[in-house]
């Protein structure tokens, strides 16, 4: 069997070059035709809600610190392992005091454990997608970091972080009783659909 490696041509479209002058056509029509791709960064992505992106912790609106507890559940479940937080406990009250919360975000899966076992809602992954920097420092979140990501994060939303609910800010398929009082969120209603699963509710929809 012989294999035609080079396509059959008329004398006329060998001395004309006719696949180069169909490949110069594709790509001039190519430079008037409306773009298919995004043109970031003047245009913008549409996030969705429940998207992970920054980590950031949040600030607890009536001491202005984090909400972070130190219970360490996040730094237990997180299968990156970049998690890191040290702690002292309160002499007089024996509560755990966070001495230092890191986030080594480049090495994070965004898997959202953290915020789903989180018990008070401290640590969350925000709207904020845009991680661009020109140094790996930047990208490692330190408590300072964290609290600014969410400060950025509740301008972003303005006054709708108040009824701001991310669906990943608690566990999916636990009955609503069994949750810690802080993931018993009321949930929005742009998140019972399409077969969601949130606390104990699902609904499918035909
Ligand atoms: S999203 Fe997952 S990998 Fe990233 S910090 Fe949280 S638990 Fe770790
Ligand atoms: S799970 Fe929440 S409260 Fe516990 S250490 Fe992590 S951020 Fe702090």
């Amino acid at each position: 069997m012989q294999i035609q490696y080079k396509p059959k041509r008329n004398l006329l479209q060998t001395i004309l070059h006719s696949e180069i002058m169909q490949g110069m056509a594709f790509t001039l029509r190519q430079l008037f035709a409306k773009p298919i791709t995004r043109q970031y960064p003047q245009e913008k992505p549409d996030i969705k809600l429940g998207f992970r992106g920054q980590h950031a912790l949040v600030r607890d609106k009536e001491t202005g610190q984090s909400k972070c507890v130190a219970c360490m559940r996040c730094v237990t479940v997180c299968p990156s392992r970049c998690i890191h937080i040290r702690f002292h406990e309160d002499e007089d009250n024996g509560r755990r005091v966070v001495d230092s919360y890191d986030i080594e975000a480049l090495r994070c899966v965004y898997c959202g454990f953290c915020e789903e076992v989180c018990p008070v809602n401290a640590v969350v992954l925000t709207e904020i997608f845009e991680y661009a920097a020109y140094d790996r420092e930047s990208i490692f979140f330190d408590q300072e970091r964290l609290l600014a990501n969410w400060d950025a994060f509740a301008e972003m939303k303005g006054a709708a972080i108040e009824n701001y609910v991310n669906p990943f800010w608690r566990p999916r398929g636990i009955p609503e009783s069994r949750l810690p009082a802080a993931k018993r969120l009321d949930v929005p209603e742009e998140w019972t659909i399409e077969g969601q699963v949130v606390g104990n509710l699902v609904k499918r929809e035909q």
